[in-house]
């Protein structure tokens, strides 16, 4: 997947007041599930997520945008539960590594040769 600047873009679009942040979701989902997280630990963990991965791709498929909105949800969710567990606070780390443009080449939009990962 490429990260486009197409008529996709979320740029500019009304977010909403809803809009959680990652902080506030991986707060929540503490609140909601740490004991049970930590008790499954980090492998079980992300076995999971791996199961909600594949359900993302089968929700893309199926073109339901309803569906594929929870479906994302439900990734983000249990990567913000592996976080908790392995103590990582994601919006800090989002930031320190994509708060100031690409990570490879530091510039918005990337710079990067299409052979290199970001
Ligand atoms: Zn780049």
């Amino acid at each position: 997947m490429t990260h486009s600047t197409s008529d996709r873009s979320l740029r500019g679009a009304d977010a909403g007041p809803e809009d959680m942040g990652l902080r506030e979701l991986q707060i929540a989902i503490e609140a909601m599930y740490l004991d049970r997280d930590v008790a499954r630990g980090i492998d079980g963990t992300f076995m999971w997520l791996m199961e909600e991965v594949g359900e993302l791709a089968a929700a893309l498929r199926s073109g339901d945008r309803k569906l594929i909105a929870e479906e994302f949800a439900d990734v983000l969710a249990w990567l913000a539960t592996i976080a908790n567990v392995a103590g990582v606070d994601l919006a800090t780390a989002v930031r320190a590594k994509y708060g100031k443009g690409c990570p490879g080449c530091g510039q918005v939009p990337c710079v990067c040769s299409e052979a290199e990962k970001p």
